[in-house]
């Protein structure tokens, strides 16, 4: 049996853990890309898959890392998921998260393009591309206007991808995904923010919640079930562009009023600051999933409710775990 080689980048991010979970479990040799050797890797030791995977540290800014890595491993796929994925950072460091952003997809393709143009490519784009909206559902093919640093940079990636694809004959998909959470979900995302501090103000540990502009809203989703669609797309024989969403779009208002109405805490808990709006914002955006779920067969009928109770549970469950494991000798 010949056994595929995937190369991950961004490997210690949420995404990238799940990745690496599935392509495991169908027998991959996962060989996963860090930018540092003090990375945090406790989301893959929390899949338990650190001990299964091949960690490799490269800067992705300097093709010829990548070159390295293409020689000694020889990858059948490339899932590129590394990139400094918050919007309200690249508010921050907007020229910081352009350069990477940009700059690294550029060398994965030229590195892929010289070295073997048959490796199978995936790119991270992101929904925030669509910025400005016109009409709803977002499709493939609705016009791309972004309104942030992240989202400049994401769609310049995602353009990078397409002049490869069509100029080179490479076979490079992009998965333009909307938001999609977990456990593994940073703390300074919104979900994962406020279930944990709503968590807090129940056990009397935080305050209040302050929060910026509550009354947009986003096509949520489930990260374990969107990777599934990463690595779908890398099996069609002709590549191409794929909007992985759930179709729906609910106001982080409507999150957070059931967040706390579920853990049992009074809703004058959190409040919304106006000074942490953002200078742009996306007002409502959700897209349209059929050409997923009719060409790669992509699966997915979840309610964002649903998965809130599994996220408010896992996070209920694990910190259970914490305190147990706290109290042993
Ligand atoms: P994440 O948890 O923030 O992980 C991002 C990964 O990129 C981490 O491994 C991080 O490494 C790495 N990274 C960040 N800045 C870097 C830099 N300057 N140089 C090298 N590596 C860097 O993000 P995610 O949720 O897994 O998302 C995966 C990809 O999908 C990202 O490209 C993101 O933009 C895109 N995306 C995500 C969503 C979503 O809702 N999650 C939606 C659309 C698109 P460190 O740990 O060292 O920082």
């Amino acid at each position: 049996m010949n056994i595929k080689t995937a190369i991950i980048t961004g490997v210690n991010g949420q995404d990238g853990a799940y990745l690496s979970k599935l392509l495991l479990s169908k027998g991959y040799r996962v060989i996963g890309v860090i930018r540092r050797k003090q990375a945090n890797l406790e989301k893959l030791r929390y899949l338990k898959v650190l001990d299964k995977i091949t960690i490799e540290i490269a800067n992705l800014l300097h093709k010829k890392a990548i070159d390295v890595l293409l020689e000694k491993y020889k990858p059948q796929e490339f899932y590129n998921l590394a990139a400094q994925s918050s919007v309200y950072e690249s508010f921050i460091s907007p020229k910081a998260t352009f350069e990477f952003n940009t700059l690294s997809v550029f060398n994965i393709l030229d590195a892929v393009k010289q070295f073997d143009k048959n490796i199978r490519i995936y790119q991270a784009s992101s929904s925030e591309m669509f910025g400005k909206v016109n009409a709803l559902p977002i499709t493939e093919n609705s016009i791309l206007h972004p309104v942030s640093p992240y989202a400049i940079s994401k769609a310049s990636a995602h353009y990078t991808c397409v002049f490869f694809r069509e100029s080179y004959q490479m076979h490079v998909s992009s998965g333009i995904l909307f938001n999609h959470e977990s456990y593994l979900r940073d703390t300074t995302f919104f979900v994962k923010k406020v279930i944990t501090s709503c968590i807090k103000i129940s056990k009397g540990e935080l305050d209040i919640l302050e929060v910026g502009n509550i009354s947009i809203k986003r096509d949520f989703g489930f990260a374990p079930k969107y990777v599934e669609a990463m690595h779908l797309m890398l099996q069609k024989s002709t590549p191409s562009d794929y909007l992985i969403c759930s179709g729906k779009s609910v106001s982080l208002k409507e999150i957070i009023d059931y967040v706390f109405d579920k853990i049992g805490v009074d809703k004058a808990k959190y409040k919304s600051n106006s000074e942490l709006f953002r200078p742009s914002e996306i007002i409502d955006i959700y897209g349209d999933n059929s050409k997923a779920k009719n060409t790669l067969n992509w699966d997915y009928n979840y309610s964002f409710f649903d998965i809130l109770d599994m996220l408010i549970n896992e996070e209920l469950e694990n910190r259970q775990n914490e305190s147990a494991s706290k109290k042993l000798p």
